[in-house]
């Protein structure tokens, strides 16, 4: 028989090499010390199907759609199957959940397949998530259901066709099997249908691999982990030495202030930034009660479970990367010898990133310099009226594209008929009082002389102002819709999800209706506005 594209997969486990396993074969609950990793074999399922997959993902790994709609894809990617050279393994790694030291938390529900070499030379890891026990599982069981793979699966695709740096998702395949949750964790469980999706990164190593040997005292493999993830991930930074250790962090510092800055731009809030939840290359990482700002509200998080403290909310995302950057320092910090180098890498974090967000808001706003002295005051009078009534984030900055420079102030900004170009905007209409209008009219004006500055036509600056602000994002309702109808047994909203979202900053006139502000009724609707852990 020819050998399928799937079998012709080379995989090749670096990470598996390099580093100690466990070695106790049996797959049961417990403490894993002195490794880091365990090897454990899916758990086969009774009935798997294909819900979706991404064709840019596969095509990554050399998969036509002929071989992403075989039989064997779907029994590989639910588990049932293994390809030749798949050995495995489920990863050992630990976190600071909520600010608090959890102690080992690990791979509970994720299963590494292996890592592949594409034909282009990278290496991608392949992780199958929600399919079954490992050592790593604690009180849970190891399995995921629809709505939060829905959510996974949308979301990573959505993210990178964004630009922002994310782990990506292969497929999206049901189970067959029931699982039960209790959504709320208020004693209402329910049985709901189990999924897996597959993941793919060039690695999943988070901060909290490190911490945990750290943690135990473990220096040999925290030092083999650390040389490891330089050799394979941070080549460009020669050997490992002190000096490389520093260069290191101070990488790592830069790559997360990125990736929050991109955050930022287009309005997501992680929703349980954990250090184990903190990727050592500055992806995006376990898409679990995350959510997408509507109206513009620093203060939102979708976590019902943060709903008290809101430590993950959205304005404070930064400030917590910070946090979970001096975890990642103190795990490190025996191999430096001395902490100096690695704060003043903290130090730098905030500058990059003030900068960096600086620069981000300015491209939203469609400028091509920065002034600070003018522009901190700019942006910060603009974030106050956003907030000040409910204003759809995403809606406002693609409609001030429209505001023109160019044309006569008496025409379009002087008077008040510049409010009719954000009219969609608005969530409660009755809130635009005549101080509301006078103040965002004055800003609007301060805007138009700033941007008249830079003297960009007007076209220009729209279609640069459109390629950094989306008109389509996962909103929050969007997601729940895809997941309602595929608990029905209906597919077609994923699928037409990801093609809409494939292409997030251009106009698709017969897909406007997905661009629009979230119904009243997805207000306080759990799955839209209220999400919890469970998963
Ligand atoms: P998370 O909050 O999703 O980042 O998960 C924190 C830890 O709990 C990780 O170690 C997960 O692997 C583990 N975990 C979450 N859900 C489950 C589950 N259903 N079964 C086993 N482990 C889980
Ligand atoms: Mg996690």
């Amino acid at each position: 028989m020819d050998k399928t594209a799937l079998d012709s997969l080379i995989f090749d486990d670096s990470f598996t090499r390099a580093l100690p396993a466990d070695s106790e074969p049996r797959n049961y609950r417990r403490q894993v010390i002195r490794s880091c990793y365990s090897h454990v074999i899916p758990t086969k399922v009774s009935k798997p199907t294909l819900v979706s997959y991404a064709k840019e993902v596969a095509a990554q790994l050399n998969l036509d759609s002929d071989a992403c709609e075989s039989d064997q894809f779907t029994q590989v990617f639910s588990g049932n199957d293994l390809l030749a050279g798949m050995r495995p393994y489920a990863a050992c790694y630990g976190g600071h959940q909520f600010g608090n030291w959890a102690g080992q938390l690990g791979d509970g529900r994720v299963i590494n397949l292996g890592e592949i070499v594409n034909p282009q030379g990278e290496r991608l890891t392949l992780q199958i998530k929600g399919s079954g026990l490992t050592p790593y599982s604690r009180t849970a069981d190891g399995l995921a259901v629809l709505r939060s793979s829905v959510r996974e699966f949308l979301c990573s695709e959505a993210m990178h066709h964004l630009g922002v740096p994310t782990t990506r998702a292969l497929s999206l395949v049901l189970t067959g099997e029931k699982v039960k949750r209790d959504m709320f964790y208020d004693g209402h469980p329910q049985m709901e249908p189990g999924a897996i999706v597959c993941r793919v990164a060039p690695s999943f190593i988070r901060f909290g691999n490190f911490q945990i040997h750290a943690m135990r005292g473990e220096m040999e493999l925290l030092k083999a982990l650390v040389d490891y993830t330089l050799r394979h991930h941070f080549p460009h930074l020669g050997e490992p030495s002190k000096e490389v250790y520093i260069a290191w962090f101070q990488e790592v510092c830069s790559t997360t202030a990125k990736m929050i800055v991109e955050w930022m731009r287009v309005g997501f809030v992680h929703g349980v930034m954990n250090t184990d939840n903190m990727s050592i290359l500055g992806l995006t990482i376990d898409y679990g009660p995350y959510g997408w700002l509507e109206n513009y509200d620093p203060n939102w998080t979708p976590n019902t479970t943060d709903a008290g403290r809101r430590r993950y909310r959205f304005s404070h995302q930064h400030k917590i990367a910070l946090w979970n950057l001096y975890q990642l320092a103190n795990a490190i910090v025996p191999l430096i010898g001395e902490t100096e180098p690695l704060e003043e890498a903290l130090d730098a974090y905030a500058e990059i990133y003030t900068q960096q967000w600086l620069s981000m808001m300015g491209k939203k706003l469609g400028l091509h310099t920065i002034n600070p002295e003018k522009d901190d005051a700019l942006i910060a009078e603009l974030l106050a009226i956003l907030e000040w009534v409910e204003t759809d984030m995403t809606l406002f900055y693609r409609k001030l594209a429209n505001i023109l420079i160019s044309r006569n102030p008496s025409k379009d900004g002087g008077d008040e008929d510049f409010l009719s170009i954000f009219m969609d905007a608005y969530y409660q209409p009755e809130q635009l009082t005549s101080e509301y209008k006078a103040r965002f009219g004055r800003w609007i004006q301060s805007y138009k002389s700033r941007v008249a500055e830079e003297n960009i036509p007007d076209d220009i600056r729209q279609k640069q102002m459109n390629a950094v602000n989306p008109k389509y994002v996962l909103r929050n309702y969007l997601a729940q819709q895809a997941i309602d109808r595929a608990e029905q047994g209906d597919h077609a909203m994923i699928a037409e999800l990801l093609e809409l979202l494939r292409h997030p900053y251009d106009e698709q006139p017969d897909k406007e209706a997905f661009a629009s502000k979230r119904p009243d009724w997805a207000r306080n609707r759990p799955g839209c506005s209220m999400l919890s852990c469970s998963s």
